[in-house]
């Protein structure tokens, strides 16, 4: 796909929240230092300037939703990495909120999905993503650049190419879900799915268009035939459109059904936006009476939301020449809800808030629309496996707190316990690693063997090549049981203990 050129003005003109002379100045400002601090760098196109990417990128995030200080982090968030620019001056200019979201998704950026594709693997990595991130709008920036990046994929060698559409599918994908943006979602799968199975992708492709084109006629009838009936019986039909399944899920379900085409039935399917949530199941009657339901098909999701906090209703109806139709009835609310998910918070509600803010304020003054957050969090947490036990206690009130997460030269995630040194994390990479520890580096700068190593810092270990050397003092600061029992038994072994 090839990148339009965009401006700041574009990305103005699509925010949703109310702008104040403040927050607008706010954003200009941000670009204005953005476009210089990238001035004279080019995308992998070679052809578009480099601004162009956060400006992309911004544009995203203003489009789901969300507000100034996020959009201008959007514009920022190259800027430490690849410009001269440091955190620190940007921190200066624009605050700690902005900056630390930053530096989050810097932190975010050196998280790579290498070696090991094992399925606890993977739920491990997105763990870790939603864990590094203290700040949910963190997650939001990263997805927002990595569904950029997507789009411009295919100026990137191919080798890259697969490695960034695999961890598209298995990392970024997923948490787009869980976190409810169906929207974000639904096109970083196709763009991945375009890349990493291209057969399958084209002939999904025909296939949908095909099927849309034969009933395309079709559906506008039933559109303007419903939207009469509606009006007649007295509802307020803020939208209604013909829309398409998205093509990795049709793909999904047809590999389901063997390939068998006639047994999808939500192919095609309109949605009704009304006003109200009493509205819903009026239309649902009202739609009954006009055309025959399916039975077995009708979906209540607005009493029995599903995990992810998706609300709508659906139904399949026999439309004319014996077509299956899927409509799903929602509220407007209810459909930014299911399209921007955690995101369109900032829609309905002016206040800025984190991940941990929801957890740490009291009972008493979180609004009801929070709680539905802090519940969806808890019921993902909830899925997790037995074996994840220890992980959820590490969950708890303070999100993540006794868990830190170093990285490797290479960008491997290293899971520590809080404080954790150079010598636990040397024997968390492999035993014989740290038997041969010399020394270590954080972010490139000599410290102490019993340096506490904090979140997101890359460790480098300096080893000997020919001797083993644990000494009985590293057992005064370790705090793995791992690297303890490791040294107590080379200790063993040369008859120290
Ligand atoms: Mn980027």
């Amino acid at each position: 796909m090839q990148d339009t050129k965009i401006t700041i003005e574009d990305v103005l003109k699509n925010v949703r929240v109310d702008l104040d002379i403040k927050k607008e100045a706010l954003i200009r400002n941000a670009y204005a230092v953005a476009e210089n601090a990238h001035l004279g760098q080019k995308r992998k196109s070679g052809v578009d300037d480099y601004i162009q990417h956060p400006l992309h990128t911004a544009l995203i995030l203003a489009k789901i939703g969300l507000g100034s200080k996020t959009i201008a982090a959007g514009l920022l968030h190259d800027v430490p990495e690849d410009t001269t620019i440091t955190l620190i001056e940007l921190e200066q200019k624009f605050g700690k909120e902005i900056s630390a979201m930053i530096d989050g998704v810097t932190k975010l950026g050196k998280i790579k999905l290498r070696g090991s594709k094992e399925n606890i693997f993977l739920e491990n990595l997105r763990k870790m993503f939603l864990a590094m991130a203290s700040d949910i709008r963190v997650v939001l920036i990263k997805l927002a650049d990595r569904l950029h990046n997507m789009e411009t994929l295919s100026y990137l060698p191919p080798e890259k190419q697969q490695r960034i559409a695999l961890e598209t599918m298995e990392i970024f994908a997923p948490i787009a879900n869980r976190l409810g943006i169906g929207e974000i979602k639904a096109r970083l799968e196709n763009l991945a799915f375009q890349y990493l199975e291209p057969e399958n992708y084209a002939f999904t492709v025909k296939l949908l268009s095909d099927q849309y084109g034969q009933r395309k006629k079709n559906i506008d009838k039933i559109i303007s035939e419903m939207k009469k009936e509606l009006v007649k019986e007295g509802i307020t039909v803020l939208d209604i459109f013909g829309r398409t399944k998205h093509l990795y899920s049709l793909f999904r379900k047809l590999k389901r059904h063997d390939m068998d085409i006639g047994k999808v039935y939500d192919l095609i399917g309109i949605r009704i936006i009304v006003p109200e949530l009493s509205n819903c199941y009026e239309t649902l009657g009202i739609v009954h009476k006009k055309y025959r339901p399916l039975v077995g098909r009708i979906k209540d999701y607005i009493s029995l939301p599903k995990p992810n906090g998706y609300q709508s209703i659906h139904t399949t109806i026999f439309g004319p020449e014996e077509y299956f139709i899927e409509v799903q009835i929602r509220t407007k609310k209810m459909d930014d809800e299911a399209e921007f998910g955690i995101a369109s918070h900032w829609i309905y509600s002016e206040k800025k808030r984190t991940l941990k803010n929801f957890f740490l304020k009291s009972k008493h003054n979180v609004p009801e629309e929070e709680l539905k957050w802090v519940r969806q969090l808890r019921e993902w947490q909830n899925d997790l496996g037995e074996n994840d036990q220890e992980f959820i206690e590490s969950l708890k009130i303070d999100f993540f707190k006794n868990h830190i997460f170093a990285f490797t030269p290479l960008g491997d995630i290293i899971d520590l316990p809080e404080d954790a040194t150079p010598i636990d994390f040397a024997y968390r990479v492999h035993s014989e690693v740290g038997n041969r520890t010399t020394g270590a580096k954080a972010n490139g700068k000599i410290v102490p063997l019993d340096y506490k190593i904090k979140n997101g810092e890359v460790i480098e270990i300096t080893t000997a090549r020919n001797h083993k050397n644990p000494s009985r003092d590293w057992l005064k600061f370790v705090r793995t049981s791992l690297a303890k029992s490791h040294i107590k038994k080379h200790l063993k072994k040369e008859g120290f203990l």
